[in-house]
């Protein structure tokens, strides 16, 4: 219908005007606004506690954090520069990688899920391996025992880009206590922001105070540097937002689920169409919902998708095409034949919306306009 509301593929989660209010207020009396404040000491403890992890470890955003994480880990000092990781991700997975002076390699991904395919990683490692970089792509958890016996056996540390996966548990263990160490992005289009923000999880409590001095400026004293480090801290307004919103997760991603089981009973089970249920014994978090078309079979292609929910003022988005190997930045550096299902799923895949807020009705409307395009 023209002149409805417009409907975005996504919209920030926030607490109520008065409670964030009421959480910045002592910052008027103490005039610490960022540096390790209380707030930011509190929200560290509390998403470490609602993780289930070790350590964790905050920074200004999660792009930051996972080159913090790289950097840290002393990745490439050893002449072993490749990195294995996947095509199919946003740009800072790789950015990342490639600003540490590391080699990507990209490995293709599994058609059910999206994520890395353990399958394929051996035949890919080299005497220059050195770590594998896995994306928990959608929030859909890695076959993480696969991958970190592959490195196990070669020596490889794996890092985790979980910036989909928060709150994300499988057989009740949060996603961020797999391998050697997790990035978490709280963004304002995650399930869970700080407006602006990121985490490392590890297990290794040395390596957490490495993180914490390469976030700032590589100072470990009031009169040592030991590290080039970056300036990559969180502030006290950043950390309040996180503080309020934490509280309210929950709820939002039950009303994320609600939404997301709406699409799958709407979408589920249409030839061609294909939805991506979760296994039960994984604790979702229902970040995105990704749908892939087989024009084939559904009688249209994923741009007629977009172009009609487009007209109705529906906002979908191709997340993740191109591939990262096809981006103009990397222009003859990889071969994206390389990795024929990330290729596939790249041309037919289309992002619908979902929030916390996204009413049942227009669930409703979106999967109906859809569906005409394929009929
Ligand atoms: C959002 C995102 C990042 C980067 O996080 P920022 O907090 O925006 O820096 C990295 N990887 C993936 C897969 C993401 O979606």
């Amino acid at each position: 219908m023209p002149g409805q509301r417009k409907i975005l593929v996504t919209r920030s989660s926030m607490p109520p005007f008065e409670e964030y209010c009421d959480e910045i207020r002592e910052l008027w009396d103490t005039h610490w606004l960022t540096n390790r404040g209380v707030k930011h000491r509190q929200l560290e403890d509390a998403i470490q506690e609602y993780l289930g992890v070790e350590h964790m470890t905050l920074f200004v955003n999660g792009h930051s954090a996972l080159e913090c994480v790289l950097e840290t880990m002393e990745l490439g000092r050893d002449g072993r520069d490749e990195v294995i990781t996947t095509p199919f991700t946003f740009a800072s997975t790789t950015h990342a990688i490639v600003r540490k002076g590391l080699r990507p390699v990209f490995c293709d991904i599994r058609p059910g899920d999206y994520t890395l395919d353990p399958s394929k990683i051996e035949s890919l490692v080299t005497e220059r391996t050195c770590a594998i970089v896995p994306v928990h792509v959608y929030g859909n958890v890695c076959d993480v025992d696969a991958i970190e016996e592959v490195a196990g056996r070669h020596g490889l540390k794996v890092v985790y880009d979980a910036a989909h996966a928060f709150g994300v548990e499988r057989d009740g263990v949060g996603v961020g206590s797999f391998g050697d160490a997790s990035m978490f992005s709280f963004h304002a289009t995650k399930v869970f922001n700080t407006i602006e923000g990121g985490a490392v999880a590890h297990p290794d409590g040395v390596l957490s105070d490495r993180l914490a001095q390469w976030r700032n400026f590589g100072i470990t004293g009031p009169e040592d540097v030991v590290y080039v480090g970056g300036n990559s801290k969180m502030n006290e307004f950043a950390a309040a937002m996180g503080i309020c919103n934490l509280r309210h997760v929950d709820n939002e991603i039950a009303k994320r689920k609600a939404v997301a089981e709406r699409y799958w009973e709407l979408l589920g089970g249409v030839p061609g169409v294909k939805v991506c249920v979760p296994p039960s014994n994984v604790r979702h978090n229902y970040a995105y919902m990704p749908v892939v078309f087989d024009p084939a079979e559904f009688g249209a292609t994923r741009d007629d998708v977009l172009d009609a929910l487009a007209r109705e003022g529906v906002g979908a988005r191709k997340y993740f095409h191109p591939l990262v190997s096809d981006y103009a930045c990397y222009a003859g550096r990889f071969d994206s034949s390389d990795t024929p299902v990330a290729r596939e799923v790249a041309a037919r895949v289309l992002t619908l919306p979902l929030y916390a807020g996204l009413a049942l009705a227009d669930v409703d409307r979106i999967c109906g306009i859809t569906l005409k395009v394929g009929a």
